[in-house]
């Protein structure tokens, strides 16, 4: 029998328990491990709370969990509770699937005033994630500032666009509606230190921009290339520029219907934020694309910003005994192996990018080189204690571990509190989840 010990239970920590399952069978133990008494890490925090349709990912991540050789083991930390050279003892194999879930630091004059956030702050609150829940973002202000061309940036600037009834069916939490509903924005810019070319954000989600109830995306016509230099582009982006072109084409009298502008700003790199105590403009810098890089213009210009949410990438949280890549922001590894035994996968491993459904073959590839090193002798005999173990460890340190059938309670709990025609109102709170867990 070998045991196997992955360290979080987003897609990156399901998707390597379903490929560890497939590939060895009932000759396998997986304790999939989390700090959370929750599951589904983004699917559950990061993931916007009106994409129902790609959260219902955690299904599938459920059959998984509910198989024999499966166990979730949350409420644990590891790094912190137990140690990783610990959990390398008692488990053949340790996969980190431990995500990025830190803000990549903006690193401007500033950056520290108040009412500027982090997207992974900022996420995290509307969608009720226990470190974030009391954020508490003033959105007393006209205008908001999100920083950055992404997907993550779409999604801030949509959430804080719709209205109550546009998020009816979602599941984010009471709080952060209850701020939203008494918002007074009426413009959000979207900031990008690069072009419409170079925009990160993908044609279905940058699409929905173009049917909100009471805002309307703003793009000056004058800042588009020539449509033709649209040929170059690979299809998924040039759709997405498509979307930009038509947003520039809407008559204004018809944008000026909706008294919400979502307005995209290019070329224009953020320098510093100003403001006593808390932000009330931004500094940027015009740029020009040199070789498809922004290269400032010594142009400097001022925006006004009672808000900003800067949505520029995520960072991997280090955990002690495991190497770190400082530069890139996550674990050093080679193509997922980081020391003997241990491994790194997702977003621990390659950095934040691409989609949930990524993180599938990645989790496979893991699997794959685990069943190597075992095949080439490296994880050494199959005599490690596994869950067994760490129980053991577990019972010795009064750890409150989180089981499946907890979680199940909790779920209920959540489904049984639900607003009228959401899926569920989450627990905010760790202790009160353990407690709906009890
Ligand atoms: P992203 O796609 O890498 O976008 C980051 C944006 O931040 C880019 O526009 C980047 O500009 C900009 N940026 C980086 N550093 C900056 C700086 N110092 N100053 C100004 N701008 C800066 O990252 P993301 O939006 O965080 O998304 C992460 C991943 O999750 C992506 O793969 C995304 O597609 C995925 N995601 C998917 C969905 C969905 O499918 N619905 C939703 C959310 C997230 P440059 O290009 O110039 O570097």
């Amino acid at each position: 029998m070998r045991h196997i010990a992955i360290i979080g239970s987003g897609p990156a920590g399901y998707y390597t328990a379903e490929a560890a399952q497939k590939t060895f069978g009932d000759d396998v133990r997986i304790d999939v491990f989390d700090r959370l008494p929750v599951p589904y890490g983004l699917i559950r925090t990061g993931v916007a709370p009106d994409h129902q349709s790609i959260k219902a990912v955690s299904k599938r991540y459920e059959k998984v969990a509910l198989s024999e050789n499966v166990r979730f083991v949350g409420n644990v930390a590891i790094g912190e509770d137990v140690s990783i050279p610990e959990l390398r003892g008692l488990y053949d194999a340790v996969i980190l699937a431990t995500g990025a879930p830190r803000d990549r630091p903006l690193g401007i004059p500033g950056d520290d005033l108040g009412n500027v956030f982090g997207s992974a702050a900022f996420v995290g609150w509307y969608n009720g994630h226990p470190q974030f829940a009391g954020l508490d973002p003033d959105l007393s202000g006209k205008t908001a500032v999100v920083i950055g061309m992404g997907n993550v940036a779409l999604d801030v600037a949509r959430i804080l666009a719709k209205t109550r009834g546009e998020l009816a069916g979602s599941d984010i939490v009471t709080h952060a509606l209850h701020a939203l509903d008494n918002s007074k924005l009426e413009r959000i810019v979207l900031l990008g230190r690069r072009g419409p070319h170079q925009i990160m954000m993908t044609p279905k989600e940058l699409g929905e921009l173009g049917e909100l109830a009471r805002a309307a995306p703003h793009v000056a016509q004058t800042d588009l290339p020539p449509p033709e230099d649209d040929a170059i582009l690979e299809p998924g982006l040039r759709k997405s520029v498509s979307h930009l072109r038509a947003f520039a084409a809407t008559p204004e009298h018809i944008r000026a219907e909706k008294p919400v502008e979502v307005e995209f700003v290019f070329l224009s790199a953020p320098r510093a934020l100003l403001g006593t105590g808390k932000v009330e403009a931004i500094e940027i810098e015009k740029t020009r694309l040199v070789h498809g890089q922004a290269e400032g213009t010594g142009a400097i210009e001022r925006l006004r910003a009672d808000l900003v949410v800067s949505c520029i990438g995520y960072r991997t949280s280090p955990i002690p005994d495991v190497p770190f890549d400082e530069r890139a922001g996550r674990f050093a590894n080679d193509d997922g192996r980081i020391l003997t035994g241990l491994y790194c996968v997702g977003w621990a491993r390659r950095g934040p990018s691409g989609t949930i459904g990524t993180n599938r073959p990645d989790g496979y590839a893991v699997v794959e080189h685990v069943a190597e090193d075992i095949e080439q002798g490296m994880l050494g005999r199959a005599v490690k204690q596994g869950g067994e173990g760490f129980d053991r460890l577990a019972a010795e340190r009064h750890l409150r571990v989180v089981t499946f059938r907890d979680w199940k309670k909790i779920e209920e709990a959540e489904e049984r509190a639900a607003r009228d025609g959401a899926p569920r109102e989450k627990f905010v709170d760790v202790e009160a989840m353990i407690r709906a867990g009890d």
